[in-house]
């Protein structure tokens, strides 16, 4: 046992720990350890995709202006307008998509804050269909919607400073930004763990359906991957077992199928997010009408849907018929997710305090008066009805006392009912 490298192995745990947040993400739900803000991984990753794809550019790498350049952006951007759907803060990312022109190399990625690229060998090794390109591009967007990148970068972040970087970075605040860039760098290149991938694979085939394209491409692009050989792209990484994983993806097209022929007969319309730059939100024509980024994203987020995976127990709140009966189990969730749910109100964002509730899982009569509001809100007067008489009802044994986000909850779910 050498003391010096325990010293910093121990520095850095301290550090980490100092830094470290968990935090709920808002598309699966999953509680994840974060090193990194996420603003900062925004913010670091954009600079170091800037300054990759400038070298690219220099040695005339990036093209622009082709067909299939041209095609990518037309299907990324369909792709984001459904990632907005689900995570409307993601309307304010500058989203960016490039092409590079690599012929060898069958592979693309999405940092955090939806910088973008794919690689030519895509087209030049692969063959991908229009269908197989919205599948990957899908699949990356939902590793960033899901914060994976940013995970990663907390990870490489982390083992950095572990290293010989501690003393830099304890040192010099210049060199944190530095040290960050390598991290988004390393988290685009570092494998996946089996639970990001399979999130990344349900998100990605689900936004590719409601964009209108094929769930069945997953599969085939699955299957001609598997042909190729060579150094495994990103979406292949962490895979032992590759027939567990097509099974998986042609259970999941099944799911979103419905949306892909819904999506297929009536082509949704939304504003374009690509390459709008900073603080771009003019208005934009489309034949839904006029509007801007900014409102389009809070017209999504009123419409109550959610992803599939969501969606069970997601319609059975609609229908009023959630009970929560779990208080040891649930106590941990409760508490990290409670915290959020004033904000969400407050904004109105009800699908999405809705979920959160349900995530959470926890009997307290704040758990069902939020619920109510959710409802009421998304203006199902009956399942408010019921879940205002169930926080009156939890309150008798269940009650938040002081802990109720500012809400007089007791008092505030007797008014409604007895408005009704
Ligand atoms: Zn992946």
């Amino acid at each position: 046992m050498r003391p010096v490298k325990t010293a910093l192995i121990s520095a850095s745990a301290a550090l980490t720990i100092v830094l470290a947040g968990c935090s709920t993400n808002p598309v699966t739900g999953r509680s994840q350890l974060m090193v990194v803000p996420e603003s900062m991984a925004i913010t670091q990753s954009a600079a170091a995709y800037n300054s990759m794809m400038g070298g690219l550019s220099k040695k005339k790498q990036v093209e622009t202006g082709t067909a299939r350049a041209d095609k990518v952006r037309e299907i990324t951007d369909r792709l984001i307008a459904q990632a907005v759907r689900f995570r409307p803060d993601s309307a304010k990312w500058n989203w960016e998509v490039q092409l590079i022109n690599d012929p060898k190399t069958v592979n693309a990625f999405c940092m955090a804050g939806g910088k973008m690229a794919i690689y030519s060998g895509m087209w030049e090794k692969l063959k991908a269909t229009d269908d197989e390109i919205a599948q990957v591009m899908g699949h990356e967007i939902g590793h960033a919607l899901a914060n994976h990148t940013q995970e990663r970068m907390s990870i490489a972040y982390s083992a950095g400073i572990g290293t010989e970087l501690l003393a830099i970075a304890l040192g010099a605040q210049q060199n944190t930004a530095a040290l960050m860039q390598v991290a988004a760098v390393t988290a685009i290149q570092l494998p996946n763990s089996r639970e990001s991938e399979s999130e990344a694979d349900q998100i990605g085939i689900e936004l590719a359906a409601r964009a209108g394209y094929d769930p069945a491409a997953a599969v085939t692009l699955w299957d001609k991957m598997g042909k190729l050989g060579g150094q495994p792209p990103e979406w292949l990484s962490t895979h032992p077992s590759p027939e567990h994983r097509s099974a998986r993806l042609k259970e999941l097209g099944t799911k979103v199928q419905p949306y892909y022929v819904a999506a297929k007969a009536a082509p949704g319309e939304a504003p374009r997010f690509l390459n709008a730059g900073e603080g771009a939100n003019e208005r934009v024509v489309s034949r839904a009408g006029e509007m801007t980024r900014d409102e389009y994203a809070a017209k999504v987020a009123k419409e109550g849907e959610t992803l599939t995976f969501l969606s069970e127990p997601f319609e059975r709140f609609k229908r009023g018929d959630t009970v929560f009966d779990c208080r040891l189990q649930c106590g941990i969730s409760y508490s990290k997710r409670k915290g959020d749910w004033k904000r969400l109100h407050d904004r109105q964002q009800w699908r999405d305090l809705a979920v959160s509730v349900l995530q959470a899982g926890y009997l307290s009569d704040y758990s069902y008066f939020m619920l109510a509001e959710a409802a009421k809100g998304m203006g199902l007067k009956e399942a408010s009805a019921t879940y205002y008489r169930r926080a009156v009802e939890a309150g008798q044994e269940y009650g938040c006392g002081d802990d109720c986000g500012g809400f007089e909850v007791q008092k505030l779910a007797k008014s409604a009912l007895a408005l009704k």
